[in-house]
């Protein structure tokens, strides 16, 4: 399967709107492309797994799949069937295969403003190694009201 992402990239550290047009120059997509390191966890045809530079549990993985999708949106209306099946198939796996399913772990996909998404390449971060607690933190109120 061919995926188009070209180059450069930087991590933007303003929350973004999660719509296209892809920027191939963020930061998951240089990580893609070799152009950075990354601590991998898992690779295959449909996804990429690594540690997060900031881990916000014991366990902070990020998935991406491989193709140039800005968020949960764009992944979800644009990805073919193979895709999004095999990038659902590779979290589960990843989950598992670090040892999580007897425990437990979350899941989450941050799209947009209101959720703070920083990098436009869809991502899921898998968290998990002890009690995450309730669903989520509490945000501030908008400034428009
Ligand atoms: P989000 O706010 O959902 O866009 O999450 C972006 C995540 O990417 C944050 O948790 C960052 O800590 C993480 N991140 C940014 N740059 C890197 C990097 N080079 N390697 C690993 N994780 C990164």
């Amino acid at each position: 399967m061919e995926f188009s992402t070209a180059a450069r990239g930087e991590q933007g550290a303003m929350p973004v709107n999660g719509l296209p047009p892809y920027d191939p120059n963020n930061i998951f997509a240089r990580i893609l492309r070799g152009e950075i390191p990354c601590r991998k966890v898992y690779e295959d045809a449909f996804a990429l797994a690594f540690h997060d530079i900031n881990p916000q549990a014991p366990v902070h993985v990020l998935v991406i799949p491989k193709g140039p999708y800005c968020s949960f949106a764009d992944f979800s209306a644009a990805a073919g069937a193979e895709e999004i099946a095999g990038f659902v198939r590779a979290v589960g796996k990843i989950a598992k295969d670090l040892g999580l399913e007897a425990p437990g772990y979350r899941l989450l996909a941050n799209m947009g403003a209101d959720s703070g998404q920083e990098v436009p390449h869809f991502h899921v971060h898998l968290f998990g190694g002890r009690p995450l607690g309730r669903m989520l933190g509490h945000g501030a109120p908008r400034a428009d009201g």
